[in-house]
């Protein structure tokens, strides 16, 4: 089914100059890239982003984590794509492998260059988890006339 799904690269990734090995590695997914923005990680939209989230004990370092501040990056920017095609969802999680970059392949994104520090699962990038998520996220990252 065709679907659509949001993608973020992350500080720790950005501060990493990974920026270039991840998208080369969603590009060969053979999806289409319909959005691509840079924009900053305030607290405000973390928190609208993490609502799923809300009142769990490690938010505030995730959080921390998603601005940078966790590892001293004091550039708060991330870059958001929308990724479009057949079963872009599931495709990008795959390509991404498992959300503890210590239990992912070490084939997978996650894998290769995630960490688990701090407290946090370091792991690089976002990818929307089903329809409904990538939906709303979509439209917390980009306006409409921004998704071709
Ligand atoms: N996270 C974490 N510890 C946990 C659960 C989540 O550090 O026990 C962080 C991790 O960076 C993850 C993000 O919070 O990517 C969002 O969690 P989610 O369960 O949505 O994982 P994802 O969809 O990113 O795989
Ligand atoms: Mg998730």
């Amino acid at each position: 089914m065709k679907e659509r799904t949001l993608i973020l690269i992350k500080p720790d990734a950005i501060s990493k100059k990974l920026t270039g090995v991840i998208l080369d590695r969603l590009l060969h997914l053979d999806l289409e890239m319909k959005g691509a923005k840079v924009r900053e990680m305030t607290e405000e939209l973390a928190r609208e982003h993490y609502s799923n989230l809300a009142g769990k004990p490690f938010l505030p370092s995730v959080i921390s984590f998603m601005r940078g501040d966790l590892n001293g990056i004091t550039d708060h920017r991330v870059y958001a794509f929308v990724f479009e095609g057949e079963d872009a969802i599931s495709k990008v999680r795959a390509a991404l492998g498992a959300t503890d970059p210590a239990k992912a392949d070490p084939w997978t994104i996650r894998g290769a260059f995630g960490c688990f520090k701090d407290g946090v699962m370091q792991n690089c990038v976002h990818a929307s988890g089903c329809k409904e998520d990538a939906e709303r996220e979509i439209s917390l990252w980009f306006n409409p006339g921004e998704v071709l």
